[in-house]
């Protein structure tokens, strides 16, 4: 038996036309003798509603109840994608992560995925069900409660099921025809990859590329799941979109792969901390403690024993870690001035292996952008990394230009 894993995302399931769109690349795979595990995301815009009505309800919401919210797109479109294949008379049945069971952590709205017991779907496979439409996103605690998986988490739901099941490969189906060098959304010159290293596409994907979602890279990455990103729009062969695969699968590839951007960014200034061994920890202790999501810190010169101390994080966790440093401060743990969130700074980044071996790509970086009159606020490297924190207004601007002067529209 040939395990098939089928993701499709939101926008290819966002009417119930594209749903019979995609039922039908299902019965295909299923006429060439697959069983077929499709995971489905929820209709495109509606966790964004689900979110917001959180937000509505409660800003500083538990995350429980946010979880029992958003985990619900999903199950509306595993219903509609199993009735649609029964109506062509494809045996299916519709999944919840809890009856699966997803198993994950008890870390909501982020929770991992532990196990993946695939009795349940076996058995009914063995029973003549043909394919077995999952709700992405979603898992189950060990205190029995719903969790979802961090935003985009179908991905990693799809790549977590295709480890369970040792299925032949992880097809995700987008609204691209695959991996680019960067969002063609913003860059008409942005290319199709044919391939991509997995440590590549877990930089850009961590760095903003939403095209899959980072820990879903990382589980295909440790499991060794033929990964592939394609368009649910489009006719497709075998070969069609973006195989994801190891470094010596790629025959040549530019020193930068590719430009991630990650728009909804908060710069954070405590101004004039006393600079004290600890002062660090004590800061982002409570942050990490608070669920925000610490990216890039610079800790200033200090002046007579005092500093300032800057950190990104999303704009969305503004609110938290403004409490967390106050009540740190109000319990005597810190000491600060004052406390500075500039909500309008994107975060742009270049990716690429063959920055180990290549200097000079950093100097390269920092001149397209001053000879744009980019302004960089924050600098910080990996060893294939680089990225910058600047004003969001210039954030489309920069990619362009980092795009152009890596020469990234042309292959290798
Ligand atoms: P889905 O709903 O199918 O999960 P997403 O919106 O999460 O789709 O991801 C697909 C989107 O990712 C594309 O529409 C594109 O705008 C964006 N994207 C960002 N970076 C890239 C990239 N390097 N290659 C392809 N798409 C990218
Ligand atoms: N529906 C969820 C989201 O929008 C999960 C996903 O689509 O991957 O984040
Ligand atoms: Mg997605």
């Amino acid at each position: 038996m040939s395990i098939l894993v089928m993701k499709f995302g939101g926008t290819s399931v966002a009417t119930l036309d594209r749903i019979h769109r995609a039922s039908k690349r299902v019965a295909a795979e299923v006429a060439k003798g697959h069983d077929v595990i499709v995971i489905v995301s929820a209709m495109s815009g509606k966790t964004n509603e689900l979110v917001g009505w959180v937000n509505e309800s409660s800003p500083l919401f538990d995350a429980r109840e946010y979880d029992a919210v958003v985990s619900s797109g999903e199950n509306v479109t595993a219903g509609l994608m199993a009735l649609r294949l029964q109506e062509m008379d494809i045996p299916a049945r519709s999944w919840q992560g809890w009856q699966v069971p997803v198993k994950t952590t008890s870390a909501h709205s982020s929770a991992r995925i532990e196990e993946i017991p695939s009795e349940n779907i076996l058995r009914k496979f063995g029973e003549g069900m043909k394919v077995a439409v999952v709700a992405g996103f979603q898992g189950i605690s060990p205190e029995g409660r719903i969790t979802t998986l961090g935003r985009g988490g179908s991905d990693t739901t799809a790549v977590a099921f295709a480890a369970a099941f040792k299925a032949v490969r992880c097809d995700i189906y987008t609204d691209v025809d695959g991996v680019y060098t960067t969002d063609p959304r913003i860059c008409d010159k942005a290319r199709k990859l044919d391939r991509i290293a997995f440590e590549e596409m877990l930089e850009l994907a961590s760095l903003g590329a939403k095209v899959l979602q980072t820990r879903s890279v990382e589980l295909a990455m440790r499991y060794k799941v033929k990964l592939r990103v394609l368009s649910s729009f489009e006719e497709q062969s075998d070969e069609a979109g973006t195989l994801v695969c190891d470094e010596e699968d790629i025959m040549e590839s530019n020193v930068v792969a590719g430009v991630a951007y990650s728009r909804d960014e908060a710069k954070m200034t405590l101004i004039s901390v006393a600079d004290r061994p600890g002062i660090a920890a004590a800061i982002f202790g409570p942050l990490s403690e608070a669920g925000v999501n610490v990216d890039m810190i610079v800790q200033n010169i200090s002046e007579e024993g005092r500093t300032d101390m800057t950190f990104s994080c999303p704009t969305d966790q503004v609110l938290r870690a403004e409490k967390a440093l106050n009540e740190a401060k109000e319990r005597g743990d810190i000491n600060f001035h004052d406390l500075v969130a500039d909500k309008g700074v994107a975060k742009v980044s270049v990716v690429g292996i063959g920055m180990r071996s290549h200097a000079g790509v950093a100097a390269q970086m920092f001149r397209a952008l001053s000879k744009e009159g980019i302004n960089i606020k924050v600098i910080t490297t990996s060893e294939i990394k680089i990225s910058v924190l600047i004003d969001r207004k210039y954030m489309e601007l920069a990619v362009q230009a980092l795009h152009d002067t890596f020469d990234l529209d042309k292959a290798a």
